[in-house]
């Protein structure tokens, strides 16, 4: 059997053309998508029930017992963290946020360790940008700055830009231009008509100086700024207010080194100017599958779009205090419980040492890094393969994920409501 139009649960392009190949209840062929993609609906060794650790060794529980001992864990904590949610459904994440506010916890999405800066510049300055189907369709000019979408969102370039026909664009393969700017020379910088190399941590700089060169103040530009020519800021300026449609997309090559969301103001001020002589966009370039859906769920839900903190009985938000990694390195939070993330793959030391001594529950099909400081481990469906959902595009566009094959695993949002059911259960005795 086929299943077509499937929607790729990977990177946060959520590709919606996948065809996939089902064959006695298995994903065995996957077309269409990229490698990254194809992995994943290819899957892995699952884990086969609930485990629970005890001493050095793992013991299989039923998932009452597992989802029992979960609701128990953030009753009986003082201040629990819940924490990861990109890897899941809308669907899911609401019923984090209703747990949240019931234990009166930190809820956090992984936004915090990456686009994080992006959405505290967007809430500073606004965000003037565009759905990936208007790129595709309009764009003559496009600027990846501090990503490397061949290797993090593979075909972002053959859906929406490099290789992407456009239905207003005449021979928009051959004519549209592509920019890269970073510190390195990258895959995606190998195939851009200009490449800006700046040294590290002088990309603010760098914004200034094309600002200053698109408001008509040339002269006050350098020889060099950040390692970058005046002669090629000129160029790239000019590239940009020639263009009859540029887009932006920046990665964490801007929010996550020195000046972190003062980087990402900058760039959308730099929009802004293009904007008195052009159309342009900026975008951020989000990673995970529905890293954007948690911030749309938690801003609908409690006003804010990540680390939200509820011990004070309102949704209190205060980044850089009410982060998960602030949370965990302050050695705050008494219990974890961990939703569609790894956050012992990313985070800091600190954080991981803390987390090693707290209870921690995890939901995830698959053994990984956080499984090793985990109290108990639930298996769920992949989100986006054997569970349904809601999830965001990048753009901010909200997509049904279909489910391409049926499991007996239950999804995130089944757990998670078993789990709120029991809490007020609970609370009501
Ligand atoms: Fe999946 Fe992203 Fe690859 Fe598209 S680009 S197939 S969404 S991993």
């Amino acid at each position: 059997m086929i299943v077509k139009d499937a929607v790729c649960p990977f990177c946060g392009c959520l590709c919606d053309d996948i065809e996939v190949e089902i064959e006695s209840g298995r994903v065995v062929g996957v077309t269409n998508a990229c490698d990254l993609g194809a992995t994943k609906f290819l899957g892995g060794e699952r884990l086969k029930t609930p485990i629970r650790r005890e001493g050095k060794t793992w013991k299989d529980i039923s998932y009452d017992e597992a989802i029992r001992y979960a609701a128990e864990m953030l009753l009986d904590a003082e201040r629990p963290l819940l924490y990861g949610w990109s890897g899941t459904h809308g669907e899911a994440q609401c019923v984090g946020v209703h747990m949240a506010e019931l234990v009166r916890g930190v809820i956090d999405n992984t936004s915090s360790v990456c686009h994080g800066p992006s959405v505290l510049a967007i809430q500073e300055v606004g965000h003037p940008g565009c759905t990936l189907g208007v790129v595709k369709n309009r764009a003559d000019v496009v600027i990846y700055w501090g990503s490397n979408p061949i290797d993090a969102h593979p075909r972002h370039l053959s859906r929406y830009t490099c290789y992407a026909e456009g239905f207003f664009l005449e021979n928009s393969f051959r004519d549209r231009k592509v920019i890269v700017v970073d510190v390195r020379k990258t895959r995606t910088a190998n195939i851009a008509d200009e490449f800006v190399r700046v040294r590290p941590g002088g990309d603010y700089a760098v914004l200034s100086a094309l600002r200053a060169i698109v408001r008509g103040k040339t002269d006050t530009i350098p020889p060099t700024v950040a390692g970058v020519t005046r002669d090629q800021l000129i160029r790239v300026a000019d590239l940009c207010l020639n263009a009859k449609f540029g887009a932006v997309y920046f990665g964490l090559g801007l929010t996550m080194i020195p000046g972190k969301y003062k980087n990402v103001r900058n760039a959308i001020e730099l929009v802004t100017e293009l904007n008195r002589h052009t159309k342009f966009t900026i975008s951020a370039m989000r990673g995970h599958y529905n890293v954007y859906g948690s911030n749309e769920v938690n801003t609908w839900m409690t006003g804010y779009p990540f680390a939200i903190d509820f011990s004070r009985g309102i949704a209190f938000y205060n980044p850089g205090e009410t982060t998960a990694v602030d949370v965990l390195a302050r050695k705050e939070c008494d219990a974890a419980l961990i939703v569609g993330s790894d956050p012992a793959a990313h985070f800091p030391r600190k954080c991981i040492e803390h987390l090693a001594e707290i209870p921690v529950v995890q939901l995830d099909p698959y053994p990984n890094a956080t499984t090793a400081f985990c109290s108990v481990q639930i298996p769920v469906a992949v989100t986006g393969v054997d569970a349904e959902g809601t999830a965001y595009r990048m753009d901010g566009v909200p997509i049904r994920t279909k489910k391409v094959v049926s499991s007996d695993y239950p999804s995130d949002e089944d757990v998670l409501t078993r789990m709120y059911a029991l809490m007020q259960e609970a609370l009501k005795r």
